[in-house]
């Protein structure tokens, strides 16, 4: 009878290879204790930064530097002309609370119809727009990444009706010579639907559909669209990650 003959060398490197691959990963008790946040409902959480709160648009300036000039009117501030604003803190990664709503009436149609949008460091859009019954290119239509990426599903409330979008987004990281080394990502909630689900953001966005990086700074401004349609704002509040 024969048998199996299997010189000892190659017997223990399989030993020892199964013995690896099935050897648990231990993992490190963590040390430091997660830090206490008060999160009510409705309200900022205790560690976010406020950036509009309903009473006056302080932390924010326009294109000039100059203080915020959209109309703010029973805790709400309306796009109203003046053009866009800028927080004067800037920003890198972070997850960002923004409610909005468009006019009641509607007005215009297509991208025409409540444009606004929020700027991730001033240059990467998350797009706000009355989608509910609205036809519009999708990559352009609410909670897209403009001209890059449609939301995963349309999440939109009626004209009018206050909506949510909680942002967590990942800066975009430049090598010494400007060149990109890791793309912007951002994850979108839209009334609570998953709407950008770690979404590679492909460089600026911008109307033309021109997409490329250009070196910033590891921080910078947060920036709202004045896109001449009565968008309304409330609570808005970051947190840096
Ligand atoms: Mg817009």
């Amino acid at each position: 009878m024969r048998t199996l003959q299997i010189p000892f060398g190659r017997l223990a490197v399989l030993f020892v290879a199964l013995t690896l691959s099935a050897r648990a990963v231990e993992i490190p008790e963590p040390t430091v204790e997660p830090k206490k946040v008060e999160a009510v409902s409705g309200k900022a959480p205790s560690d976010a930064i406020v950036l509009f709160d309903g009473k006056d648009l302080s932390q924010f300036v326009d294109a000039k530097g100059e203080p915020a000039k959209w109309e703010v009117k029973n805790g709400v501030a309306t796009v109203n002309g003046t053009g866009d604003i800028y927080t004067m803190q800037s920003f890198g990664d972070c997850q960002l609370h923004v409610e909005w709503a468009t006019p009641t009436k509607i007005v215009g149609e297509g991208q025409g119809r409540g444009n606004s949008g929020v700027f991730l460091q001033s240059k990467y859009e998350n797009q706000v727009l009355d989608s509910y019954t609205n036809k519009t290119k999708f990559h352009g239509q609410a909670s897209a990444v403009y001209k890059q990426t449609a939301p995963l599903v349309n999440a939109s409330r009626k004209p009018g009706e206050w909506q949510i979008y909680d942002i967590i987004y990942h800066a975009p990281r430049f090598d010494d010579k400007g060149k990109v080394t890791t793309s912007a990502r951002v994850t979108v909630l839209h009334n609570g639907v998953l709407v950008q689900n770690n979404t590679e953001i492909k460089g600026s966005t911008s109307f033309t559909g021109d997409v490329h990086y250009e070196k910033h700074g590891a921080k910078e401004p947060l920036k709202l669209q004045d896109h001449h349609n009565p968008v309304r704002y409330r609570n808005i509040w970051i947190r840096e990650l």
